[in-house]
């Protein structure tokens, strides 16, 4: 069975056909054609199975297919050079030319051909056996015409036959023609459409893959507008808060306005009232500093009826490894208030050995008895003594000279007194820097009514006549550098220690450092001369400088706080040997500066012309704290020991000489 073709297949084997047709020249049998034909070719065609059975067709006879009756038809001599269509394309031109045929009316005399087989050859010239005798020459003449009627019949009908076929082929031919144009059009048609199809197949997959892309973020964008959605929902909630707070503030803001309003009268009430305030500040400053000038001269006053030569006397406890006096060799009796009342006396038991030794009896102790402005037992504190004397103090910064000594044995507490106790303890700090604080205080205060202060302070020792600064740094620190007491200036009566530091001081820091740099040089010194502390004065002075610029007021005073060396005598008896006799020089230069400090208080006392303050260094650099103007404070401190009891008398006699002078009448120094 043959396959289906395909029509395109089936066109193009059309047209195939058709340029075949049109290059070859027919094959159709042309009238007169067949009858060129010689007898054996004829026979050849006319009687195959005749030859075969014969065994005269060849092999390649046999293996030939048979031509259709188209091709069949027997070539002229002179047809040979003719292209003959190729021997493949037999059959296709055979399906052609019977597809053709199929398509066109049947024609009368052309019986229609099944595809694939070859059409039965025409009846035409075969010899029928001649039934007339040789010599009939008429009859088979007559025979020879009839049959050649009969061929000429049998072309006249294939001619037309001929004519038909070449009408159908011409027919094919157009049909082929359009065909293939169709062909052509439907293959750019079809071209266009696979292109189309390529481009759609192109333009699907970018769709797809944006499809996914659009899915992809789909998926994400969802996720987004829930959170969106969901923090959306927490601002909404923070706005509905924010909302509440707004009205909340809202309302307070109206309330605050309301009050404002009304603290705006207020306002408006209290500036009159501060300015009436503010009138009466000043003149109640005014007043106040009438009354601060009024508490200076009544301050003063007191002072004055105090005395400006005032003796307190204090009593060092017993300390550690000392052997405890006898019961009543040091007794307090107390004022009469009774013992409320602070103090003022001291009753020093002494017994007599020489006058006991001499009646054989053991002699009653001789009671000596002392009166002072103020007694401070043993067990007074620090706090306790500062108390005393700070209205003193207070009197400096009101333009008063003020000269306080602490004046003893050595070991009976001067330096503990006025420096204070070892270790640094604010309980046993002295009255130099106790005194500094207070001063730096009350400077403090007196600042808010316009008073301005300013502090120098300076620090000397006086050893065998001798100045030199505790307060030396660097290379002139230990060596003491070469002091003297000069004035200030040609015509002042303000005097100056020359190579000495003269630092200014504002604060208790600053004093406390000073009073470290005095202790570190006298330790130097110590141990160059053994004791050498308590056998030189130590004076600690302080410029202290006020001004009221509001009103034009100046005032300056100096304070000195002076430890006074041991005042202890030599024993006369006592062999001297070479330490001894340095010792001897030294006691007599400290006797000789006591005794002076003496005779300038009783000159002073006595009003006498003549004041020996060049006498000694410690008098001449304490003139100015010393002079009818100044206020004086001495602290004669004394051991509780028995076996001091002689230097003991000695100092309470000396104090109580000084006790009873009563100098001038002390003025500030105003300006
Ligand atoms: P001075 O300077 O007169 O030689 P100090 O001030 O050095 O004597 O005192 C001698 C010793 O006695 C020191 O150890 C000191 O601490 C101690 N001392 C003096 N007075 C008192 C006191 N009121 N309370 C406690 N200890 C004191
Ligand atoms: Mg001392």
């Amino acid at each position: 069975m043959e396959p289906q073709r395909s029509p395109l297949l089936e066109v193009k084997g059309n047209i195939e056909l058709k340029r075949a047709l049109a290059k070859a020249p027919s094959r159709l049998p042309l009238p007169g054609s067949r009858l060129k034909r010689g007898p054996d070719q004829m026979e050849e065609d006319l009687e195959p199975e005749k030859k075969r059975t014969r065994g005269l067709g060849t092999k390649v006879a046999t293996s030939r297919p048979r031509a259709t009756a188209l091709t069949t038809v027997p070539q002229t001599q002179g047809q040979t050079a003719v292209p003959k269509v190729p021997r493949k394309t037999g059959p296709r031109c055979s399906a052609a030319i019977a597809t053709v045929l199929k398509n066109q009316k049947p024609g009368p005399a052309v019986p229609a051909q099944k595809p694939g087989t070859t059409a039965a050859p025409p009846v035409v010239g075969r010899k029928k056996p001649s039934k007339r005798p040789a010599w009939d020459l008429k009859g088979q003449l007559c025979d020879l015409n009839a049959e050649l009627k009969c061929c000429r019949e049998r072309t006249q009908m294939l001619d037309q036959e001929n004519q038909q076929l070449r009408n159908q082929l011409r027919e094919a031919q157009q049909q082929a023609t359009a065909l293939g144009t169709e062909r052509r059009t439907l293959e750019e048609e079809l071209a266009r459409m696979r292109a189309q199809a390529e481009q759609g197949q192109r333009e699907l997959g970018n769709l797809s893959t944006r499809v996914l892309e659009l899915e992809e973020r789909l998926g994400t964008q969802e996720g987004l507008v829930q959170e969106l959605q969901k923090e959306q929902l927490e601002l909404q909630e923070e706005r509905r808060g924010l909302a509440a707070q707004l009205e909340e503030q809202e309302r307070r803001l109206q309330a605050s306005e309301a009050a404002l309003s009304g603290s705006q009268a207020e306002l408006a009430s209290l500036r009159q009232e501060a300015a009436a305030q503010a009138d009466l500040l000043a003149k109640r400053e005014e007043r106040l500093h009438g009354l601060e000038m009024e508490r200076r001269r009544l301050h003063n006053q007191l002072q004055e009826l105090k005395g400006n030569v005032r003796v307190f006397c204090r009593v060092r406890p017993v300390l550690p490894g000392e052997s405890t006096p006898p019961p009543g060799f040091l007794l307090f009796p107390s004022g009469p208030s009774g013992p409320s009342d602070p103090p003022t006396r001291l009753s020093l038991s002494r017994s007599d050995e020489r006058r006991g030794t001499l009646s054989g009896a053991p002699a009653a102790p001789t009671r000596h008895d002392f009166s002072f402005d103020r007694v401070f037992p043993p067990g007074s504190g620090q706090d306790e003594v500062f108390e005393e004397i700070s209205m003193l103090v207070q009197s400096a910064l009101d333009g008063y000279p003020v000269c306080i000594f602490a004046y003893g044995q050595t070991g009976s507490g001067k330096t503990f007194t006025m420096e204070g106790g070892p270790g640094g303890d604010p309980q046993v700090e002295g009255l130099i820097p106790r005194a500094l604080r207070h001063l730096f205080s009350v400077a403090q205060e007196l600042s808010g009514q316009g008073w301005t202060y300013s502090f120098v302070a300076s620090y000397v020792e006086i050893y065998n006549e001798t100045v030199r600064d505790l307060l030396a740094t660097g290379t002139r620190k230990g060596h003491g550098g070469e002091c003297e007491i000069r004035r200030a200036g040609p015509g002042s009566e303000e005097l100056t220690v020359t190579n000495a530091r003269y630092v200014p001081v504002s604060c208790e820091r600053e004093v406390e450092a000073l009073l470290h740099l005095a202790r570190q040089n006298r330790a130097v010194a110590r141990t160059a001369q053994n004791e050498r502390s308590s056998r030189s004065h130590s004076v600690f002075q302080l410029q202290i400088s006020g001004e009221h610029a509001g009103r034009g007021l100046q005032c300056a005073a100096p304070l000195s706080l002076v430890d006074l060396a041991g005042s202890e005598r030599l024993d006369p008896g006592l062999a001297l040997g070479p330490g001894e006799r340095e010792r001897l020089r030294e006691t007599q230069a400290i006797n000789s500066s006591l005794s002076t400090l003496g005779l300038v208080i009783m000159a002073l006392s006595n009003k006498e012309s003549h004041v020996p303050y060049r006498n000694s260094k410690l008098t001449y650099l304490l003139q100015n704290s010393l002079g009818g103007s100044a206020k004086m404070l001495m602290f004669v401190n004394i051991s509780p020991l028995e076996e001091n009891v002689s230097e003991s008398l000695n100092s309470l006699r000396f104090a109580s000489k000084v006790n009873q002078c009563v100098i001038g009448t002390a003025q500030a120094n105003r300006k």
